[in-house]
């Protein structure tokens, strides 16, 4: 069934977010990304559901640190994660990889494989509902700790990229209003960010949250998603006179600056 899950944001830690799944055919549940266990098992106890599946976007702590008390309550529960994770992500029973069809209910959906955050980072598709985890978030990316500035950029602009442009994006992280201030640092005419990061600052000073995104709103606002602009390009060379304006080159340079930004 090429349907979306019916999906709960549930803030944890300080800015990321787990997300609670629901199958409307049969009820079956699942979680994106449990960095803790205890707010979503309020969130179950509240709703009366049980947890049939944990699907894990990367190893980070962050992102797996609820799986075994979660597995505690829920014995049978299963744990998709990339496969080449086997060892890194707890409880790990199903190792998928890029393109395998993943489900749980009556839903079905696919893997995208996008390295570069890490060499094992997956984002989740059911129906017009993509979960990035730290690769894609509203009006930014994750940091490259393993894989390369081209993994990266493959993985944003060729792979998660190529979605329908109303897919809806479930990042990791509650990261938006600073992005956007990022982006309108390095793309300052930027009319729809800064319309946006308008929003945004009223979402956020309700205590509301900014997930989802779409990929139509990324290639409109996300600096890493635009290196062939112009503006940008101008302030990539301000940034690193000798940089040539190749879009991994551009997009590299975005990065680095974003680290210390
Ligand atoms: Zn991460
Ligand atoms: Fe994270």
């Amino acid at each position: 069934m090429n349907v979306a899950p019916e999906v709960t944001p549930i803030p944890c830690l300080k800015d990321n977010y787990a997300y609670l799944l629901r199958c409307p055919s049969t009820g079956q549940t699942g979680v994106v990304d449990p960095s803790v266990a205890q707010p979503v098992l309020k969130v179950l106890r509240d709703k009366g559901w049980g947890l049939d599946c944990i699907f894990n976007t990367h190893h980070h702590w962050d992102h797996v640190g609820g799986n075994e008390e979660l597995k505690q309550q829920f014995p049978s529960v299963r744990i998709f994660g990339h496969q080449s994770d086997e060892g890194r992500i707890p409880g790990l029973t199903d190792g998928v990889q890029d393109g395998q069809v993943v489900g749980f209910g009556a839903i079905r959906g696919f893997v995208i494989h996008n390295p570069g955050h890490t060499t094992g980072a997956i984002t989740y598709v059911w129906g017009d509902a993509a979960f990035t985890g730290d690769t894609l978030f509203a009006a930014g990316c994750g940091r490259i700790f393993e894989g390369s500035p081209q993994d990266m950029y493959s993985s944003l602009h060729q792979k998660i990229g190529s979605l329908p442009p109303e897919t809806r994006l479930y990042f990791g992280h509650e990261y938006t209003e600073k992005n956007l201030e990022f982006c309108l640092d390095v793309e300052p005419n930027n009319h729809k960010a800064h319309v946006l990061l308008k929003e945004v600052r009223k979402i956020r000073s309700e205590g509301k949250f900014t997930t989802p995104s779409t990929i139509s709103q990324e290639f409109a606002t996300n600096p890493f998603m635009r290196t062939k602009e112009l503006e940008i390009q101008k302030r990539v060379r301000e940034l690193e006179p000798d940089a040539d304006l190749s879009p991994v080159s551009v997009f590299r340079v975005l990065r680095e600056y974003k680290n210390r930004f």
